[in-house]
Order: structure tokens, then C-alpha cells, then sequence
């Protein structure tokens, strides 16, 4: 393992371990990668089935653009491999991220049928890259969810190629997905992202018992 490896490997485990304390990737939901070379495209990626509270580094995974583990390494990568490299091919993501967070799950749910969820006039906004304004308008996509993995990411293609300046997407009653330049920046994105969903959540709750 080379030491840039070892690097995002030992970045991701604390970022991970973070998010579960905060509740964001409970009884080993969630996952996350980031991109070790781009030609040919391979990714290290958190492992099926691990408790993202306690992760150590021999847990991870490289796997190569068609989600095939790279090396002698006999565990499984995530379920959840092929929407990474998707991500990682169609907005040239450096790190992706996904949290299967309450608010995130809920608000997939309720406004499924609206095909996604759109955010704007807060200053938190501007936590999201090229963001500088509070006016910016976000637009969230919500994709169903699905265990048949080729076409969701086929799926996932699609919306990216759709909406562009995307930070992220929530599938389904499911959770969120969003990504970055680096692992710092996507780490920021999960924390922008998930602070808007809850407090776009807790709006709605709020106006609902006024
Ligand atoms: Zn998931």
C-alpha cells in the first residue's frame, strides 16, 4: 500500500468513524471512497457489511473501474461500488460519500414524487463548492431505490448528466450521496448537505404543528 493510499485510507476511517457518532451511518449503512488513479480509474472503498463507527485500515478495498477488487484481497467491496465510480467518472470526483442519515431517509421518502428537493436562500449554502451567495438555488434529485446496482447507476448517470452543477442526490427512503474534489471538500459537502436536510425537515415539521 503506498503511502497516498494509506493517506485517504487513514482520512476516510476517521471521517467515517465521525459520521457515525453523529448518526449519520448507523449499523453498517453508508459508504466511502476515493480515487487512488484516474487511468486506469481505481477507487479505495469502504468494504460490505463493516461497522463505519470502527473501521480499521486493512479493511479497505481498491477496486478498478468495473468494481472488481484489485490484488489478493479475498473481502467484498460495498454493494454500493458501482454508483462511486459512476460518480467518480461522470463529475470526475475525487472522494464520494454516502450517509443513510434520518432526515435524509424521510425527505427522500415525502417528496419522492416532487423528483427532488430544492434548497435555497440559506447561508449554509455556501458550504457547497462554487457557492457564494445565499440566493443560490440547490436542486436535490431523488432517484427510487433499487438492489439491482447496473441499472441504478445507469440511472444515477443520467440524473448527473441532467443537472450539472448537482452537489449530490438522495435515493429513495434511503439516504444521501454526494462527493468532492478531495476528501475534505466531500467531508464538507456531507456536513452542508445534511445540516440543510434537517433543517429543511425540521421547517416543514414546524410549520405542520403551528
Ligand atoms: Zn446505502
Amino acid at each position: 500500500v503506498s503511502d497516498g493510499v494509506a493517506q485517504l485510507v487513514s482520512s476516510l476511517a476517521s471521517i467515517a468513524a465521525d459520521f457515525h457518532r453523529r448518526g449519520w451511518v448507523l449499523g453498517t449503512s453508508g459508504n466511502f471512497s476515493a480515487v487512488v488513479s484516474r487511468a486506469p480509474l481505481q477507487l479505495v472503498i469502504t468494504p460490505s457489511g463493516a461497522d463505519k463507527g470502527a473501521l480499521n485500515a486493512d479493511q479497505f478495498l481498491v477496486i478498478d473501474e468495473l468494481a472488481r477488487v484489485v490484488g489478493d484481497n479475498l473481502k467484498k467491496p460495498s454493494d454500493e461500488s458501482a454508483l462511486h465510480i459512476r460518480i467518480a467518472q461522470e463529475c470526475g470526483a475525487g472522494a464520494v460519500m454516502h450517509t443513510h442519515s434520518t432526515w435524509s431517509t424521510m425527505l427522500s421518502g415525502l417528496l419522492f414524487d416532487d423528483g427532488g428537493l430544492r434548497i435555497e436562500g440559506y447561508e449554509m449554502l455556501k458550504g457547497l463548492e462554487g457557492v457564494t451567495t445565499h440566493e443560490h438555488s440547490e436542486w436535490l434529485p431523488i432517484l427510487d431505490n433499487s438492489q439491482d446496482m447496473a441499472s441504478l447507476a445507469d440511472r444515477v448517470s443520467v440524473t448527473l448528466k441532467q443537472h450539472p452543477g448537482a452537489h449530490g442526490f438522495l435515493l429513495r427512503r434511503h439516504g444521501l450521496y454526494t462527493w468532492g474534489a478531495s476528501v475534505s471538500q466531500a467531508k464538507r459537502h456531507v456536513e452542508i448537505l445534511e445540516f440543510l436536510l434537517e433543517t429543511v425537515g425540521r421547517t416543514r415539521l414546524t410549520r405542520s404543528i403551528q
